[in-house]
C-alpha cells in the first residue's frame, strides 16, 4: 500500500463492502483493488497457497474454519455423528497445513493464514486492513535487508525458491 492515491484507497475500501462473496474471492478483490498483484494457486509450492505475491515473497491461505480445524473458533464444531472420523480427518489436515507452512518458511516465503471467520461482515474490514498493513511491512523489511545487508542478500538469493521454478512471469 505504498504510494496509494485517494481514488485507489477509495476503491480498496469499497471492495470490503461487497456482499455475497466467497471468502477467497473477497481477499482477492480487496488486494487487487488496493493495487497488489498476485497469482492464484501456485501448483509448485507446498500446500498450493490460494494467493502468491512474489513481490512480497508472501503466500496467503484462506482457510475454512471447519476443514482446517480453527482452534477455539465457534465455526469449528465436530459433528455429533462419526465424530472420530471427522476428528482424524481434520487432525490430518492440520498436520499437513503445519508441514506446508514450515516448508514454505524454509524456502523463504512469508505465510499468512486468513480464517473464514475473520472475513465475517463485522470483522472483515479490520482483517483486510491489517492484511494490507502486514504486506507493506513485509515489503519494507525485505527492502531494508536488500539495502543494508549485502551479505544477507547474497545468501537469500541463493536460497530463493523462485530460482527453482523457472522463468519469472509477467504478472506484476
Ligand atoms: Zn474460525
Amino acid at each position: 500500500m505504498d504510494k496509494m492515491t485517494l481514488e485507489q484507497r477509495h476503491r480498496c475500501m469499497s471492495a470490503i463492502k461487497s456482499k455475497d462473496t466467497k471468502p477467497e474471492l473477497m481477499v482477492r478483490k480487496f488486494l487487487f483493488s488496493c493495487g497488489f498483484r498476485f497469482r492464484l494457486n501456485h501448483p509448485r509450492l507446498p500446500g498450493h497457497p490460494d494467493l502468491v505475491l512474489r513481490k512480497y515473497r508472501t503466500v496467503i491461505f484462506v482457510n475454512g474454519c471447519f476443514w482446517h480445524g480453527h482452534e477455539g473458533c465457534k465455526y469449528f464444531v465436530l459433528p455429533k455423528t462419526n465424530t472420530e472420523f471427522w476428528q482424524n480427518k481434520i487432525e490430518r489436515n492440520r498436520n499437513r497445513d503445519k508441514r506446508d507452512r514450515l516448508q514454505l518458511a524454509a524456502m523463504g516465503w512469508h505465510c499468512i493464514t486468513i480464517w473464514e471467520c475473520q472475513l465475517k461482515p463485522k470483522v472483515r474490514q479490520q482483517t483486510l486492513e491489517s492484511l494490507a498493513y502486514t504486506l507493506s511491512h513485509v515489503y519494507l523489511e525485505d527492502r531494508r535487508l536488500r539495502t543494508y545487508e549485502p551479505v544477507e542478500e547474497t545468501f537469500s538469493v541463493a536460497a530463493e525458491p523462485e530460482e527453482s521454478y523457472g522463468k519469472p512471469r509477467s504478472d506484476r
